[in-house]
């Protein structure tokens, strides 16, 4: 097994091992950065992959699962915000409670209500419509961008599936011999 040297991406850190023919060539880190690969002789200067490491793999699948599950989360809750919404939208007065002739009369005068200047009962529930719908764009808002973040998971891993070193997986291990090396 060829050696390996952490090349340490700056923008998240993550260490991706390359090899000496990659020198002066350019690799993708798993976050989506262009990593440079140095030179030959700077490539020394960096700190060495411990073979038995699955280093570039545990990172790979770490960012699209944590990707996927706060995607799916962020969806979650923006179902759970929608239920709760609608759970709670606004009605007018609640009927149930409202003697059936006044609210009869209630109703009747909603219907004829641009005759008469909008009552303060009539001036909160447009005030509670408003919020209502704010909210519902929110909600909205808050979906979308998990269906996005799980969007952005699947791109990820579809993305490394076909990277190069994605698939440069460490051989399966036996004992220490790696390490002595
Ligand atoms: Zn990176």
């Amino acid at each position: 097994m060829a050696e390996q040297y952490l090349l340490v991406c700056p923008a998240c850190g993550r260490k991706t091992p390359v090899e000496a023919f990659q020198a002066g060539q350019r690799v993708a880190c798993p976050c989506g950065a262009t990593l440079d690969v140095p030179t030959l002789l700077e490539l020394g200067r960096l700190d060495r992959a411990e073979p038995s490491e699955p280093l570039v793999l545990a990172g790979a699948w770490g960012l699209w699962q944590r990707l996927l599950i706060v995607g799916l989360l962020i969806v979650a809750a923006a179902a759970l915000l929608a239920l709760l919404t609608y759970a709670w939208r606004p009605t007018l007065v609640d009927m149930q409670k409202l003697p059936p002739r006044l609210a009869w009369r209630f109703w009747r005068e909603l219907q004829q209500g641009l005759d008469s200047p909008p009552s303060p009962a009539e001036q909160a529930y447009v005030q509670k419509v408003r919020m209502y719908r704010l909210w519902w764009i929110v909600v909205a808002a808050i979906g979308a961008a998990g269906l996005v973040t799980v969007g952005i998971a699947i791109w990820v891993r579809a993305h490394q599936a076909s990277a190069p070193h994605a698939a440069k997986s460490p051989l399966p291990e036996e004992g220490e011999e790696g390490l002595e090396a």
